[in-house]
């Protein structure tokens, strides 16, 4: 008994173990994917924000170098040198060489913060010419090849920087005129936006664990569940299945240890043998049948189920016909009461049906004592018929009332076994009515008896007529 728990107790460890591990790998995968996704989704909007921010300052930044160069062109006479008019345009122009005041630092982070614009005037061969403004210091911004030019100096700070070809009057190339300006309010808008990135991100990435990890419990909750059910159902087959087997082995063990055996005492035990065989087939039929059943109600269009056009009213009074010798032999009076004059025509099987309905009148006269009644009524309401199984017997309590249908549950498992029952037959009842788009509806009362009500769908031409 004691290995028996420890080896049941050592199981659920590592079913247990097994389904964490499992909870966690897709939590994992969840995460992972999600974060990946994320952080693309996150790259890309940061992307896109940082372009959409610096497209409306090179706009600005262009409209000026246009209105400079449209302006400036038409006073360029010989490449790279100004006439006198020119540098009337652009007065704090300096050209190189004359001795153009060195920019300090505090100067130059003034310049930066007010977004003054600084303009470069260079040569066909990219030497300096002349400037005007406030030039940004310890970088080179010489470069000619493309129209944009983006800089950081040695303190981090961006400069946006536009290059233009100059022409001379006579179409000569006169060189290149660079304006540009520092960028802080991108730079602020870029630190702003990686703080929240960095902060962002991380929280995000943290609930997503969380996240994952709950619709992962909520994911693995139906197939755990499915397989305690499969774990119980194997544990109660291998219980009721032990039963008759334990009988039959101490029935043969106790014959085997007499020295003789009279025809009568042979006899005896090849009856018990007999019995507890039937039983045992009778168990193995259900639990095929049930296995049946769960195919049957998981394929939605399986070639096993039998479509017959099914007569509910005659199915009845054959069940009612088949019935009434036990019921006799019980002394309980059985009544058939058909209301319908119809024959209630639905598509299924005769055989699962008449299992059905058998089952339960089966129920009702187990469970009702001598002298009690059994009443079996046969209605029709909008697209149903309706099969009440009524009984004047022992009754169900109320909090049994929901786990009847349960596969191997007896309300009273001494009682049950007393009267044969195994706990199946109203699991394979359920079933089969489930698989005819049906339902089992009971009511009852304890010591004064239950009622069992099989809905079943009626064809539609049945249901016009
Ligand atoms: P069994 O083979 O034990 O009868 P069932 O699945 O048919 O198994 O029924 C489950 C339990 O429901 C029974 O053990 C019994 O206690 C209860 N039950 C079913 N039908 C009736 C009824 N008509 N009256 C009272 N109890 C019933």
């Amino acid at each position: 008994m004691f290995k028996l728990i420890l080896l049941d107790s050592f199981k659920k460890h590592n079913q247990n173990k097994l389904f964490g591990q499992t909870r966690w790998r897709l939590a994992i995968w969840y995460a992972g994917i999600m974060g990946a996704v994320l952080v693309l989704c996150g790259l890309g909007i940061y992307q896109a924000l940082t372009y959409a921010h610096r497209l409306t300052i090179t706009q600005e930044l262009e409209s000026v170098a246009n209105n400079f160069h449209e302006t400036l062109e038409p006073f360029l006479e010989q490449p790279g040198k100004f006439t006198p008019a020119a540098k009337k345009i652009l007065p704090n122009l300096c050209l190189i060489g004359t001795g153009c005041s060195q920019v300090t630092e505090e100067e130059q982070k003034t310049s930066f913060q007010s977004r003054e614009y600084y303009i470069r005037l260079l040569n066909p061969t990219g030497n300096l010419v002349a400037v005007a403004g406030r030039q940004p210091k310890n970088i080179l911004l010489n470069e000619t090849r493309g129209y944009w030019q983006h800089f950081i100096d040695a303190n981090s700070h961006h400069y946006q920087q536009v290059s233009i070809m100059l022409h001379t009057e006579d179409f000569q190339i006169w060189g290149y005129l660079q304006v540009g300006r520092g960028l802080p309010e991108y730079e602020l808008y870029i630190r702003n936006l990686q703080w929240i990135f960095l902060i962002g991100l991380p929280t995000m990435i943290i609930l997503l664990i969380i996240m994952s990890w709950w619709l992962a419990g909520r994911a693995m909750q139906p197939i755990y569940q499915s397989y305690q059910l499969l774990q119980q159902f194997t544990a109660d087959a291998a219980h009721e299945l032990r039963t008759p087997l334990a009988a039959i082995r101490a029935t043969v063990e106790s014959s085997l240890m007499m020295s003789t055996i009279t025809q009568t005492e042979a006899r005896e035990t090849l009856q018990t043998i007999g019995r507890q065989n039937l039983r045992l087939s009778n168990l193995v039929a259900d639990l095929l049948m049930l296995c049946r059943m769960d195919r049957q109600l998981s394929i939605v269009s399986s070639a096993e189920i039998i479509k017959e056009q099914v007569s509910i009213a005659n199915l009845f009074q054959d069940v009612a016909e088949d019935f009434t010798s036990l019921a006799m032999k019980s002394k309980i009076k059985l009544v058939t009461q058909i209301l319908v004059f119809k024959p209630l025509i639905i598509t299924g099987s005769y055989e699962q049906l008449y299992r059905l309905v058998s089952n339960l009148v089966a129920n009702a006269l187990k469970y009702t004592p001598t002298g009690g009644q059994v009443k079996l009524i046969l209605a029709h309401r909008a697209k149903y018929a309706l099969l009440h199984i009524q009984d004047t017997g022992i009754g169900i309590a109320q909090e049994d009332l929901n786990k009847i249908f349960t596969r191997f549950y007896r309300v009273n498992s001494d009682r049950s076994r007393h009267t044969g029952g195994s706990g199946l037959g109203l699991s394979i009842a359920q079933a089969i009515a489930q698989a005819h788009h049906g339902t089992i509806k009971v009511e009852s009362q304890l010591n004064q008896g239950s009622t069992f009500t099989i809905f079943l769908p009626i064809n539609d031409s049945e249901v016009r007529s």
